[in-house]
């Protein structure tokens, strides 16, 4: 886990936070293994769209997938790897990303950073997986330790390359990276929907199920409502420091305490606590 990670957790529960440096995650939801998927395809040194699927029927396998019902966990899996593929063909570019390098805060307190140095070194990004962007999203993701918390450890801008996935319901992402549709004779494929007239005659089927390559769907895909890219000022030094501080009290904070109280009202929505909820 990042320590950006760490500290969103914590911030939103600190039980979550605590227990987060002394035992692993628990089995986690689509958005988490998703995320995690396309990291490790972003990193990876060959086939990184393949490796990005592999990640998460991995995951699936080792029951870190929590599906329900328990039943669709093969169907999830497969629609999810699917996903992680496309993005990480489209948004991968051509060299391996890599991580910045961990940052020593204090005596044992080190940053493991969460996102990735750009092609020339310099500055950083981050891929945001999110079924809606807005300004309320633009504002929070602004201010989480995803990003101002990473901007104050290195320094920089950062490029947020945001992933539109649509709308998750029932366990699937209804969006243009995962859902087309296809005339039932003369087997057209469309990824945009247009209500009414000849579209309602159009069939909805999901990448995986018609197995359709990447690089086919990324040619269908209208890239620029599937993502949007943006980008984050530096943070002025003072807010660095601020920043910075913070990160390194609560850090500290964490590895002496007694197991905090319960956060019940935090646990569940909007979605579980990936270390065990706090339900009494
Ligand atoms: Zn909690």
């Amino acid at each position: 886990m990042s320590t950006g990670t760490l500290l969103q957790l914590d911030d939103r529960c600190h039980r979550a936070g605590w227990r987060s440096i002394r035992q692993a995650s628990g089995p986690r939801g689509a958005w988490a293994i998703l995320r995690e998927a396309v990291e490790a395809g972003l990193v990876a040194s060959d086939h990184r769209p393949e490796r990005a699927a592999a990640a998460v029927r991995h995951a699936a396998l080792n029951n870190q997938l929590e599906v329900e019902p328990a039943g669709a966990v093969y169907q999830i899996s497969e629609h999810l790897a699917a996903i992680a593929e496309q993005i990480v063909y489209v948004v991968g570019g051509d060299r391996p990303w890599a991580r910045p390098e961990p940052i020593l805060l204090d005596e044992g307190l080190w940053w493991e950073s969460g996102v990735f140095r750009d092609a020339d070194g310099a500055n950083l990004r981050r891929v945001v997986l999110t079924d809606y962007w807005g300004e309320s999203k633009m504002a929070g993701e602004g201010q989480s330790w995803h990003e101002a918390g990473e901007q104050a450890i290195y320094g920089g801008t950062l490029t947020e390359m945001i992933v539109l996935l649509g709308a998750h319901r029932e366990n699937r992402f209804h969006g243009l990276w995962s859902k087309g549709w296809k005339h039932p004779q003369n087997g057209e494929i469309r990824l945009q929907s247009v209500a009414g007239g000849e579209f309602k005659r159009y069939i909805p089927f999901w990448r995986e199920d018609e197995r359709i390559p990447a690089g086919r769907w990324a040619e269908l895909m209208p890239t620029g409502l599937a993502m949007t890219v943006q980008q984050r000022e530096p943070l002025e030094t003072n807010a660095r420091r601020r920043w910075k501080a913070l990160a390194k009290e609560k850090l500290a904070e964490m590895q002496d305490k007694r197991e905090p109280l319960p956060q019940i009202s935090q646990c569940h929505w909007p979605s579980r606590c990936p270390m065990g909820p706090c339900a009494v």
